[in-house]
């Protein structure tokens, strides 16, 4: 077997670490979880790619890059409880798994919420719970949560995700109907009042649902 390890360690540094992302415990998480149990047995060969690779259900998983700047963006720390919308692979759910107290990551699509949640199990990632639904309403069950990460591209960033931040709290979502959308990070401080900027330009599938776009 191909030493993942290895691959791992040199997407890291090649792709992640030299283009900025400095945050040790983030970079120690993605030479951790094993990308290639993640793109399914007929991509592994392409796991440590430069690039998103397309999942099952016409979904993809996030270029490795774009997984850590999220991260970096949403500050998530040792002590958060997490929520990420657009579970899809689970990948992304299991590097903030290694990096956060408790993460909740929703899957809008049945057949890659089991695949995912099988991911977590066999790897005993205990701590991050996948959950099948429509994420644009958040996890109310779980709320209130110190960073949300959106790994889909809605219209808007959804009224119910806002709710759900908590005071200090930060999400991280890409806005727009293009094919290019604008990454946008949304603060809620101490005292509880939200402020909103843009940082980068990104290209995400849609976010279907009651607070994203209408399923055609
Ligand atoms: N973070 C993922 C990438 C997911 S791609 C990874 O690491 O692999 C975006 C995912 O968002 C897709 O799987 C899509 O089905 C899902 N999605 C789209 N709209 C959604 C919604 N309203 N609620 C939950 N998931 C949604």
């Amino acid at each position: 077997m191909a030493d993942t390890g290895q691959a791992r360690a040199e997407m890291v540094d090649r792709q992640i670490a030299a283009r900025g992302i400095r945050d040790e415990r983030l970079l120690a998480a993605m030479r951790e979880v094993p990308r290639d149990l993640f793109v399914g047995e007929e991509r592994s060969a392409h796991a440590h790619d430069d690039s998103a690779l397309p999942i099952a259900a016409g979904q993809t998983i996030s270029q490795p890059y774009i997984v850590a700047a999220m991260i970096e963006a949403a500050r998530v720390g040792r002590d958060d409880r997490v929520l990420e919308i657009g579970a899809g692979s689970g990948y992304a759910a299991a590097v903030m798994g290694r990096l956060a107290r408790e993460v909740h990551a929703v899957e809008r699509l049945a057949e890659l919420a089991e695949l995912a949640a099988g991911r977590m199990a066999g790897l005993g990632y205990a701590n991050v719970h996948i959950h099948q639904g429509d994420g644009t309403g958040g996890w109310p069950d779980a709320a209130p949560f110190d960073a949300i990460l959106v790994s889909a591209a809605g219209p808007d960033v959804p009224q119910p995700l806002i709710e759900q931040l908590a005071p200090g709290g930060r999400l991280v979502m890409p806005v727009g109907g293009g094919h290019v959308q604008s990454l946008v990070r949304v603060t809620r401080d101490a005292a509880g009042a939200v402020a909103r900027e843009k940082l980068d330009d990104v290209c995400f599938v849609p976010l279907i649902g009651a607070h994203g776009w209408p399923e055609r």
